[in-house]
């Protein structure tokens, strides 16, 4: 409405009628705020307030120059009129302060020189052109001053609002609609004043000016923004942009060129104030400097030591101040490269803590800590100067022994570091007691790089926790021929993959109420050529040295639901079995282990409920990391059983936080001779039905073991009494399935 109002103003006959309109904008501005701030209720009100009273004073201002101009026919200068006008700028000028407090809370002493900085160079330039003619005419005192006045409020008004728009802080549609509104007032008086000084000029041109500026404040005071208005920036100051660096260059120049123009053109020269802005625009320069200089030294400052503090965290353990794996392989392989140089002898200890894993259970992760702290401590302590203790994870340490000076020297060194580590540690009111495998690999010529150095001492150190624990290993060459062998047999599962040399034995899972099956759990066998049917224990544990065995299981995952549903589809009587898969635990721990579920069941168009997921226990009790996978799969509705229960050391109290459906019982319990495995399996069945747990027995062989089983209310069982693992073209029939041991 403003604008179309704009549009058609000067139509308007001069005079009456045009005053009549101008001062409906002026009024209609004032009522819109109040009507913006009962509609949006600023944060502020009381800025708004004030914008509303400053306007009110202005229309007044207009009403009472219409009133002389036009009815009395007379245009005194000073007059009443100019009381209104002038009152207005403190009004205003208020409230684009409170605007700017509030949206800026802490001291910003650059913001406030840079606008200081612009504001100078624009008031010289509005006194040298409007209120220097002021001044220098022969006007009485007063009029003049009257006459000043306006210039100086409006510089005044400029410097708040160049305030505003460098403070930072969102720029929202009311915060530019304000700011325009503001300048285009002020552009308004300037031309106005500027133009009036040389001449005798007056149009309703100026009137659009200062109407476009009464609508545009309106309009900020309706849009919702004006709400947050005063909303403080979140965060840092305004950085030094191009953009003010620019403004600020124009705004100093123009005190030499104001003096330029005056003597180019002859014009009388007025000195004094560009001698005083000068003065002033140069001080606040070297003030800027001064603080900027200030703020690149601290940042560089804060940079330097936070370089310098990456530097350490990404080279050491923060637990035990030790060489990190990353550093200490970068200082393996520098070591290295000399010893191959000088020729000279270097060794590797890889030590693993035995029993710290209790230590953590036990007592805790804080007891582990400081374990694992003390255990780094001692270590230190007896190795010689300059050799490197390192913590690769967890428990595992290394060090890098440089020169060596023969094998027995290492073994000896090894010997102390076991009895260091194994002397009881006090951690709060108890000593603990951890012990150490060593695994030694020695270089001779340097000729190895530090990660199969690593694996070597690893190795022996596997063989020293096989052999017993808390004692020493070298690799050797028997080792060496276990490694190649291990890797010969990792090629040979990777190209049986694609081969096609892998089969899945299915053994069925009975009932034990029904006595019907009712699934099948998927066994993996390999035809390996050369070798026969080799057995998976023979194979999975290779696999599991690297993600080939997610390889592996997800050809099994895709294998056994593909052969469920291909039952499904062909026997109606097959609709409701199950296909139990075994999935490793370091295959459940990677990231992709879901997907390849979802992917499998996807592929046969089984639904979720017909797949069990196997896990043995131990994994559930390494890894931590899997029970977030565990909720995700069950979540999708996959059936989680624990393989080989009673084997790991879950106590049975902690079953109802484990997120599974099924316990299996290992076999082991079953056939042992030892009388107190049967109170055992009695109270693991009772146990695990309290809990809301199906059980499953594995490995019945005889009728005797099947009989107990069910005085017990064992859920289901699985075992050579009733069939072996076959491949699925001699699976037996339900018929075939001894009728004898299942009474109906
Ligand atoms: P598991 O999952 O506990 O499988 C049961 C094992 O017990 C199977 O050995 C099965 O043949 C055997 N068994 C079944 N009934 C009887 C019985 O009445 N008496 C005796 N003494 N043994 C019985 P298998 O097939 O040699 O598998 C050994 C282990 O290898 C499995 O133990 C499982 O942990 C792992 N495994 C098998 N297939 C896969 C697979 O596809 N992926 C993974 N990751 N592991 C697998
Ligand atoms: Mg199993
Ligand atoms: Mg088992």
């Amino acid at each position: 409405m403003g604008a179309a109002v704009l549009a058609v103003y000067l139509l308007f006959p001069a005079g009456i009628p045009r005053d009549v309109v101008y001062a409906l904008v002026g009024l209609s501005s004032v009522a819109t705020i109040l009507v913006g701030i009962r509609l949006h209720r600023p944060d502020r009100p009381a800025a708004w307030y004030l914008m509303a009273l400053g306007q009110l004073s202005w229309v007044t201002g207009d009403l009472l120059f219409g009133w002389y101009a036009d009815v009395l026919h007379v245009s005194p200068f000073p007059s009443p009129a100019d009381a209104c006008y002038l009152a207005a700028y403190p009004v205003i000028g208020g409230a684009v302060l409170v605007l700017i407090r509030s949206r800026q809370r802490q001291l910003d002493l650059p913001g406030l020189i840079d606008s200081a900085i612009v504001t100078i160079g624009l008031g010289l330039l509005s006194w040298l052109v409007i209120a220097g003619p002021i001044v220098q005419s022969a006007d009485p005192a007063f009029t003049r001053l009257v006459g000043v006045a306006y210039p100086v409020g409006d510089i005044l008004l400029l410097a708040l609002l160049v305030r505003l728009v460098t403070v930072p802080g969102a720029r929202s549609a009311s915060f530019r609609l304000l700011g325009s509104a503001v300048a285009m007032l002020m552009l308004a008086d300037v031309a106005y004043a500027a133009i009036s000084a040389y001449a005798d000029y007056d149009s309703g041109v100026f009137d659009l000016l200062w109407l476009a500026s009464y609508v545009l404040w309106g309009t900020a005071a309706l849009h919702p923004s004006m709400r947050s208005l005063s909303a403080p920036a979140a965060g840092e100051p305004a950085p030094f942009t191009r953009r003010r660096l620019a403004a600020l260059g124009l705004a100093v120049l123009i005190a030499p060129g104001a003096l330029a123009v005056q003597l180019a053109f002859s014009l009388s020269v007025q000195g004094w104030p560009v001698v005083v802005a000068s003065v002033a625009l140069f001080s606040l320069v070297v003030a800027r400097m001064h603080l900027a200089i200030r703020e690149v030294v601290t940042a560089g400052r804060k940079r330097n030591q936070l370089q310098q503090e990456l530097a350490h965290q990404a080279a050491y353990d923060s637990l035990t101040g030790l060489a990190n794996r990353a550093h200490v392989l970068g200082l393996i392989e520098a070591a290295l490269h000399r010893a191959q140089r000088s020729g000279s002898e270097l060794a590797l200890l890889a030590l693993d803590l035995d029993g710290f894993k209790m230590v953590n259970d036990t007592f805790g992760h804080q007891a582990g800590d400081e374990v694992l702290r003390a255990v780094a401590g001692r270590m230190r302590s007896v190795v010689r100067v300059g050799d490197t203790v390192g913590r690769l994870a967890g428990d595992e340490f290394v060090i890098l022994v440089e020169p060596l000076e023969g094998t027995s020297q290492l073994l000896e060194l090894a010997e102390r570091l076991i009895t260091a580590v194994s002397t009881p540690i006090r951690v709060g009111d108890r000593d603990v007691t951890v012990g150490v495998s060593i695994g030694a690999a020695i270089s001779s010529d340097g000729s190895t790089d530090a990660d199969a150095l690593l694996h070597h001492a690893d190795a022996a150190t596997y063989r020293a926790k096989a052999a017993g624990r808390g004692r020493v290993e070298l690799f050797d060459e028997s080792l060496r021929r276990q490694l190649d062998e291990q890797a010969d047999t990792e090629n040979a599962i990777r190209a049986g993959l694609t081969a096609g040399e892998f089969v899945l034995h299915y053994q069925p899972v009975i009932s034990l109420s029904t006595g019907r099956v009712q699934g099948y759990e998927a066994l993996v066998r390999w035809h390996r050529p050369g070798h026969g049917l080799v057995p998976p224990d023979d194979f999975i544990p290779i696999a599991e040295q690297s993600t080939l065995i997610c390889d592996l299981d997800r050809w099994v995952l895709d294998e056994a639901t593909g052969q469920l549903a291909r039952w499904r589809r062909e026997d109606p009587e097959a609709g409701e079995l199950t296909v139990a898969v075994n999935i490793s635990g370091r295959h459940l721990a990677s990231p992709g282990v879901v997907d390849d579920v979802v992917s499998a069941l996807t592929r046969s168009g089984l639904p979720a409920s017909a797949l069990v997921v196997e896990i043995t226990e131990t994994v559930l009790v390494d890894r931590l990391s899997i029970a977030d996978r565990l909720v995700e799969l069950r979540r999708l509705g996959v059936e989680i059983s624990i393989d080989d229960f009673g084997t790991g050391y879950t106590s049975i109290g902690q079953l109802q936080h484990l997120s599974v459906d099924t316990l299996k019982i290992d076999k082991s319990f079953l056939n042992s001779s030892d009388g107190g495995s049967s109170e055992l399996v009695r109270l693991m069945i009772n146990a695990a039905h309290a809990f809301g747990l199906k059980v499953v027995a594995e490995g019945i062989e005889d009728a005797g073991q099947l009989e107990q089983l069910r005085t017990l209310d064992c859920d289901s069982g699985q075992g050579y009494l009733f069939a072996r693992p076959r491949p699925v073209a001699d699976l037996p029939s339900a018929a075939e399935l001894s009728p004898d041991v299942l009474p109906a």
